[in-house]
């Protein structure tokens, strides 16, 4: 510590290398029978923070809030301790150049006046009267510089926490609805679906099966950043585009398959995934859930987010159907989904209101067991044994086929190494498989899923010509369906 009280301040900047103010090392006390006043800068830097600053004895106590100014009084905030700041900093914003200590975008979030309640070595009490912090708050040192926030009053009224679980809405598989008016046409992305939370700008993004893969996709850091301080709950797909600029489900296995950080990384550098958003559940301390698909669009729309990395997937209310469907085709898109402009996002729900129409025939489907690959493929599979859940136990499967191509040397490495963990003595299906299938099976605990693609289905329901897409590492086996 330098002595005076902004020698720390001092020392960590250099004049005219910064364009922060850097007064001398003085302080300038408050004027009698004047509230004193407070700021929080939105402050870009290594890590996104909000810097909380309070006026007092001629200086600005500082504190860097990693998730900003709680709102509720339920969860306290982090509030690390940095250096008094001069009080001239209270109006700054700008940007602190590359190499310079805080390089990054400072803004003003909000500043005013407070009231001082009491101001202890251990535990200051303010009443902040801006314009968007309001209400009483309390700081506490817990370890070295580390304090915490907490809000004492109650939430401002009318606002609503973010939801801590749901379940996304889902689409029915179906035809292009009647043109009249009703629907919305959107592509539909051959991607992984993803509910994303984003708080404090800090993104959390969960998986159709309840499976928190935020570290799984480290792109998602710059889109949370970017949300600032909006606290917001997104829904939408991750995709990997291919060379042909279209999305590539194969190439999406590598980072669905990633799961240790290295791996993690190698992946996300050669098929780095983009978000592409259609939809917000809650924006701000207000839920959307109920609105209809045209308010809750327009809200989407009004975010104005958009950047290399994320997009809001564009939305057509043409009165033609067809033609959304034709031109999704022709961009290389797995089809449509025709969603009812009066709809409210009816959440964990299989719902009429949203319709998925597809270029070609796809099945997810449960992996029962393999038979034994010849030649090169000795030791390895010739062939997986497919099923869906049967109606009455999702343990059990109903054979829906057998699939041999559209695998990579990786994939079929990658399945085969899983299915080795699940081998078991008996088979997962129910009745009699067909005479075509091999005698030579090994059976499996049914629970990798998968998706193939056919060209149709036999009079017994069976998948003629299947191709192997993928496996769906986001799904359960007992979220497959038997579609008719
Ligand atoms: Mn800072």
């Amino acid at each position: 510590m330098t002595a005076g009280p902004l020698g720390s301040y001092r020392e960590k900047r250099r004049p005219g290398r910064t364009p922060e103010p850097i007064p001398d090392n003085v302080a300038v006390p408050t004027k009698r029978g004047r509230r004193p006043t407070f700021v929080i800068q939105e402050h870009h830097a290594s890590s996104l923070h909000w810097d909380f600053r309070l006026e007092h004895d001629g200086v600005l106590a500082s504190w860097a809030l990693p998730k900003g100014l709680p709102v509720f009084p339920d969860a306290n905030h982090l509030a690390v301790q940095v250096e008094d700041h001069p009080l001239e900093y209270g109006k700054f914003s700008g940007t602190i150049p590359k190499g310079e200590y805080g390089a990054g975008k400072v803004s003003i979030w909000d500043r005013g006046r407070y009231d001082c309640e009491k101001w202890r070595p251990r535990e200051i009490m303010v009443v902040l009267h801006g314009k968007r912090a309001k209400g009483r708050y309390v700081l506490f040192p817990t370890k070295g510089n580390n304090w915490m926030i907490h809000r004492m009053d109650p939430a401002p009224e009318g606002v609503e926490p973010l939801p801590s679980r749901i379940q996304p809405m889902l689409a029915t598989a179906g035809q292009l609805p009647p043109d009249d008016g009703d629907w919305a046409y959107e592509f539909k992305w051959d991607g992984m679906r993803v509910l994303i939370w984003i708080d404090g700008g800090r993104p959390r993004a969960v998986s159709r099966n309840d499976k928190d893969v935020t570290d799984s996709f480290p792109e998602l850091r710059a889109f949370g950043e970017a949300m600032g301080s909006r606290q917001a709950l997104l829904d939408g797909e991750l995709v990997v585009l291919g060379a042909d600029g279209k999305p590539s489900f194969a190439r999406l296995q590598h980072r669905m398959h990633a799961s240790s950080p290295a791996s993690v990384r190698n992946a996300a550098a050669s098929n780095p995934v983009s978000l592409v958003i259609f939809d917000l559940l809650h924006l701000d301390g207000t839920s959307l859930i109920g609105l209809d698909y045209d308010h809750r669009r327009t809200a989407l729309e009004d975010l104005d987010i958009g950047a290399s990395g994320w997009a809001i997937t564009p939305s057509f209310t043409s009165d033609d159907g067809r033609r959304v469907f034709r031109t999704a085709v022709d961009l290389g898109m797995e089809g449509v989904v025709a969603k009812r402009r009066t709809s409210t996002y009816q959440a964990g729900r299989r719902s009429r209101d949203w319709i998925k129409v597809k270029n070609q025939h796809m099945r997810e489907v449960v992996i029962g067991g393999f038979t034994e690959g010849n030649g090169s493929r000795r030791g390895d599979f010739g062939a997986l044994l497919l099923g869906v859940p049967s109606s009455t136990e999702h343990r059990r499967l109903t054979f829906v086929g057998k699939v041999g191509t559209g695998f990579s040397d990786r994939s079929r490495a990658e399945i085969a190494s899983d299915l080795k963990r699940m081998v078991r003595g008996t088979s997962p299906f129910d009745g009699r498989l067909p005479t075509a299938v091999d005698k030579a099976v090994t059976w499996v605990t049914p629970k990798l899923v998968g998706e193939v693609r056919y060209s149709e289905l036999t009079s017994d329901g069976h998948l003629r010509h299947p191709v192997w897409r993928g496996l769906r590492a986001d799904k359960a086996a007992r979220d497959v369906r038997r579609e008719s």
